[in-house]
């Protein structure tokens, strides 16, 4: 029987990060996946570091945007229809958190989170060798009309109140930026203090890779094998069982499949999203990731080629991929960028695991003494990630947490 001091399961980028600030910290940590670290959700998401991100996504307001999802013509979101009445208490839970004083909640509660974001990252690719990743240019975000950018004016106003900062820019100015991308839209702006990486699986290897070089051990196995021994934790690797006074759940949109069993469940949905890399055609290039926000797609520049990522999808987490959105945003981004044949045959797909009020869960299980919570990180799990690993070393070691945890703590859910 091995024992160490704390599992971490599931190795993407949020328990790789956890694991590796708990062996900083001295500790003897295990983390176990059934797939080698980083190669779920963590693998196709679009490399944005948003330490920049205010305001959560709102629920589509207005009868016209309904229109669009409900009739299957949108390009930000769909859904499957048989998941609706599943999905509908949830749904309407993320309308209400989508008022405006409820954004503003959540810019002021998740601020101390994603202003560490970038800096986080940053210590943890010096010590793993991964700062060639790294691009500190931040993003551009697209406004086809006047109107869409106006009502992008309170996100602005608030960065202000925070310092953010960021370029409003004319197409001239963009194309100096970017210059191949075709003067669709009327306005862009510059978040210059957000970052992206060129290859998001390649950061959570380099992480793994400095955790295991300071001790940490990598495992195999399925965590649903969770259990009580005595008071400790157990799981069963495929190399031995091992157990340990602490463990976290970091299982990203798998992580009720060993809570439920546990007791334990929380109001989490998935939204699934998409990826499919093009070649540029010619000479084509961009230097950082580009969102078309109406249309509702993402464009980033990665080692694989251009990426070309999603909006949310609506369905059961394993129903078989249904990537109508990506066919349906793809007139639109050729328009904007010369994009030429597709790398891949068919499309990624993973599942952001999301609360209705886009807050992760992080900090203890309630009622499970050993039992620590980290998921639900939805459109911000890589750039949260180290800062979570941060957080939760802290709180798992007692030590003073950088910040005061309780906005993210599982209590909230509690009737
Ligand atoms: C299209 C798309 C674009 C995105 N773009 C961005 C972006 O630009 N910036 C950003 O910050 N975020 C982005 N995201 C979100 C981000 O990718 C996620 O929030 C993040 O990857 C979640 O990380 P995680 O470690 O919690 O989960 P995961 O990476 O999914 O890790 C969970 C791990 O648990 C393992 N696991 C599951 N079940 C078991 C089991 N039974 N036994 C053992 N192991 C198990 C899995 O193998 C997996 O490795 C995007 C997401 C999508 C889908």
């Amino acid at each position: 029987m091995a024992r160490v001091d704390a599992i971490v399961l599931g190795a993407g980028i949020v328990g790789t990060s956890i694991a590796l600030h708990l062996a900083k910290r001295g500790l003897a940590v295990a983390l176990l996946d059934r797939r080698a670290p980083g190669e779920e959700t963590s693998y196709g998401n679009a490399g944005v570091i948003e330490g920049n991100t205010l305001l959560s996504h709102p629920f589509p307001s207005g009868l016209a945007a309904l229109l669009r999802v409900a009739t299957k013509r949108a390009t930000e979101a769909d859904y499957h229809l048989s998941f609706l009445p599943q999905v509908a208490p949830w749904l309407l839970a993320y309308r209400a958190n989508s008022a405006f004083e409820r954004r503003m909640e959540f810019a002021d509660l998740m601020r101390p989170l994603f202003s560490r974001a970038v800096a986080e990252h940053e210590a943890l690719m010096a010590e793993s060798g991964a700062e060639r990743y790294l691009r500190k240019d931040g993003w551009l975000k697209l406004y086809r009309s006047a109107a869409a950018f106006e009502a992008t004016a309170p996100e602005r106003e608030l960065a202000a109140k925070y310092g953010l900062t960021l370029r409003v820019l004319d197409v001239a100015a963009a194309q100096a930026l970017e210059p191949s991308l075709a003067p669709v839209y009327q306005r862009a702006v510059h978040w210059t203090g957000a970052a992206s990486v060129s290859n998001p699986l390649a950061v959570t290897r380099a992480y793994a890779a400095r955790f295991t070089a300071l001790g940490g051990v990598v495992l195999e196995g399925d965590a649903r094998s969770l259990h009580r021994a005595g008071s400790r934790w157990r799981v069963d690797a495929n190399e031995g069982p091992v157990d340990a006074a602490q463990v976290v759940i970091a299982l990203g949109p798998w992580s009720l499949d060993v809570l439920r069993p546990l007791g334990l469940d929380f109001p989490m949905a998935v939204k699934r999203g998409y990826h499919r890399h093009f070649r540029p055609r010619g000479n084509a290039g961009l230097t950082r990731p580009v969102v078309d926000t109406e249309v509702g797609y993402c464009v980033a520049p990665m080692e694989q080629g251009l990426r070309l990522t999603t909006g949310a999808e609506f369905a059961p987490r394993d129903a078989p991929p249904t990537p109508a959105q990506l066919e349906r945003l793809l007139p639109a981004a050729k328009a904007l960028f010369p994009l030429g044949e597709a790398v891949e045959a068919e499309p990624w797909m993973g599942s952001r695991p999301c609360f209705a009020d886009s807050r992760p869960v992080l900090g203890r299980a309630p009622g499970q003494d050993g039992l620590w919570l980290a998921f639900g990180h939805a459109h911000w799990g890589l750039t949260l990630g180290p800062v979570t690993g941060r957080l939760m070393a802290e709180l798992m070691t007692a030590a003073t947490p950088f910040c005061d945890p309780k906005p993210y703590g599982a209590e909230r859910f509690a009737r």
